[in-house]
């Protein structure tokens, strides 16, 4: 099938099957921030203990990770896993935004995209992540999910990087950050209900009754 025609009907679909998935989940910028950074090689139940900690602590805020402790901060986040990593990364964002942050930033997407994968330990997704959830600017986030949805339906091979998985999406659906909004958390929620890694569940899965 054409990648195009895929794609779109692609998201008619989830959006019909599953709905609106409102996402991030998270109440401030600063927390769709820190959570994008905590989620990283773990599930979100682990991301929500590290986030209660923090917001227990009054720390669910950059300006606090920034002056906080390492140790405070690492004891803190633990329960999402690789906490001496992230909280070196938190520290490294946090320091960037509230650091003569340069507001304006905000009208060169590319440049800012640049800037926070300069920081350690931001790589592709997160950095979407952050640019798409926290800032509402349309970067197409590619996970995990999306990569194996797309190699079963044989529209990316297995070798496919980052940015060309991205720019098909950039190029076939209109750059509009509410639609990469709901795309990427329809996708996340097909992957981890449907398209298992070890058995998928083609036979219900609402992708195959659509005809794709
Ligand atoms: S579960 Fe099967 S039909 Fe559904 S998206 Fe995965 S490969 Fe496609």
């Amino acid at each position: 099938m054409d990648k195009e025609i895929f794609l779109i009907k692609l998201y008619e679909i989830l959006l019909s099957s599953f709905g609106k998935q409102n996402w991030w989940p998270g109440e401030t910028r600063d927390e769709i921030i820190i959570g994008a950074v905590l989620t990283q090689n773990t599930n979100w139940k682990n991301v929500e203990k590290a986030i209660s900690n923090l917001k227990t602590n009054n720390c669910l805020s950059l300006e606090c990770l920034r002056n906080a402790s390492s140790d405070t901060i690492a004891s803190l986040i633990r329960p999402a896993g690789f906490y001496k990593q992230k909280t070196s990364t938190l520290k490294e964002i946090a320091y960037y935004f509230t650091n003569n942050f340069n507001q304006n930033i905000k009208k060169k997407p590319y440049k800012f995209r640049e800037e926070l994968l300069s920081l350690k330990g931001i790589g592709n997704e997160t950095g979407d992540s952050i640019l798409l959830y926290a800032f509402d600017i349309p970067f197409f986030v590619v996970d995990a999910y999306t990569k194996r949805i797309l190699i079963r339906h044989k529209i990316i091979g297995n070798h496919d990087s980052y940015l060309e998985i991205q720019s098909l999406f950039h190029s076939f659906i209109p750059k509009n950050a509410y639609v990469y909004n709901e795309y990427h958390a329809l996708m996340v929620k097909l992957g981890k209900e449907y398209c298992l890694k070890k058995e998928p569940k083609c036979n219900t899965c609402p992708i195959k009754k659509g005809g794709l």
